[in-house]
């Protein structure tokens, strides 16, 4: 079985070809700039990489270059377009509704369009992704699998905000949170690699990258995560504040005749790390400045440990322990120093790890930073939202 898994941007798409007997990547790239010119680079494991700047009007066109150069006598991968058994899609809010991945049908494109206004960077690309592929692809089943799911168990005090009840119930406003299938997926490995029941599991994730999040898995369920109603919710990222406190929106538009969507620009990407440290939304680039003595990128650091920290103690506090402590995606799987300064004075939690592992980690495989002796596991586990979007849709495709 052949499972295409398409991840649809404002600009970009991104794609992997999976062989479901070998779990092999058959073909995977991304094709960006799309709608303001175009390029896609195409990798086949064992291949050189194939570069091109096509001109990519919309998602169509990108996909219709990603199926031609699958069949093309150059790149080929598969010998027909209907190899293809299936496609699965990232879709980043599935709203009230789409509370687990599902098979996208009419009704489903249908209610994915009323929720826009809730999602208005990722749902517009998401359905074009999925239109993309009924016109192109039209008797091939899709399916899509939503960021926000993994939530759709937590319980009501942890995703109802406390403000009037009626903006819950009539317009939608609560915790959704998101990079659910990262986490799910983490979590599911780090029980995995440990050799335990996840049902017997209390895990704490950490996916931190340009957008961070950070998640509590009691027994296999999310209970509790950092992001909100929106991914603007929770630590200090790349670009986006996270949390600060609501009444400094009015006040910037009070005292400063800002727009709600000036604010909003400000807080979602002129802030964070970029707007503590000035230097950059790359955590690589303030690490190096803080450690050149950069007292504002030192500052961006302090925050964003910080904030991890905290996070972590209060969820070590809602599930009464914790067993796993997880770090993911490009901060938490390549950044020693962040990890280190996170794990640092948390003994009293059992969370202890080995400076020597942490620092001389293997990358691109799950790695254990525990200390020996340590009463928590600790390990850096790679994310892989593809392959899990690839394994819900070949359950999902033919029922
Ligand atoms: P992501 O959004 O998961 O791609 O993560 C992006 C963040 O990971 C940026 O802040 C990068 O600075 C950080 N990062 C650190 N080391 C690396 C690395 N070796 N490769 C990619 N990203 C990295």
């Amino acid at each position: 079985m052949k499972i295409l898994v398409l991840n649809a941007g404002s600009s970009s798409l991104k794609y992997q070809l999976f062989n479901m007997e070998t779990g092999n990547v058959l073909a995977k790239g991304t094709c960006e700039r799309i709608g303001a010119g175009g390029a896609i680079t195409h990798k086949v494991p064992g291949r050189d990489n194939f570069y091109e700047e096509p001109d990519f009007k919309n998602h169509g066109a990108a996909l219709k270059t990603v199926l031609e150069l699958l069949v093309s006598k150059e790149h080929r991968v598969i010998e027909d377009v209907n190899e293809i058994d299936a496609v699965g899609h990232r879709v980043a809010h599935g709203g009230a509704k789409c509370r687990q991945s599902t098979k996208v049908t009419e009704s489903v494109i249908k209610y994915l369009e009323t929720i826009v206004p809730i999602n208005p960077l990722h749902g517009p690309p998401a359905i074009a992704g999925i239109k993309a592929c009924t016109e192109l692809m039209p008797s091939v089943p899709q399916v899509a699998v939503f960021d926000t799911s993994f939530y759709s168990d937590m319980e009501d005090f942890r995703y109802v905000y406390p403000i009037p009840y009626d903006f819950y119930e009539n317009d939608k406003i609560r915790r959704y949170g998101f990079h659910g299938t990262s986490h799910r997926y983490v979590s599911a490995e780090v029980a995995r690699v440990i050799g335990r029941p996840i049902e017997e599991l209390k895990i704490v994730t950490c996916h931190l990258g340009n957008g961070s999040s950070i998640t509590a898995v009691d027994g296999g369920k999310a209970i509790d995560t950092s992001m909100g109603f929106t991914p603007q919710e929770g630590i200090a990222m790349g670009t986006r504040s996270g949390t600060v406190d609501p009444t400094v929106v009015t006040y910037l538009m009070k005292t400063k005749g800002y727009t709600a969507q000036e604010v909003e620009d400000i807080l979602n990407k002129k802030s964070g790390l970029l707007g503590v440290s000035g230097i950059s939304n790359d955590c690589r680039n303030i690490a190096e400045a803080a450690a050149e003595g950069n007292y504002r990128a030192q500052l961006a650091m302090k925050i964003l440990i910080n904030g991890i920290k905290k996070y972590i103690g209060s969820y070590v506090a809602e599930m009464n322990g914790i067993d796993a402590l997880v770090f993911t995606a490009g901060i938490g799987e390549n950044q020693m120093d962040i990890r280190r300064e996170v794990c640092k004075n948390m003994s009293y939690l059992g969370i202890e790890i080995d400076e020597d592992k942490n620092a001389n980690f293997e990358r691109g495989v799950p790695f254990n930073i525990t200390k020996s002796g340590a009463r928590v596991q600790t390990w850096i586990i790679p994310t892989d939202e593809e392959y899990m979007i690839a394994n819900d849709t070949k359950r999902l495709a033919f029922e």
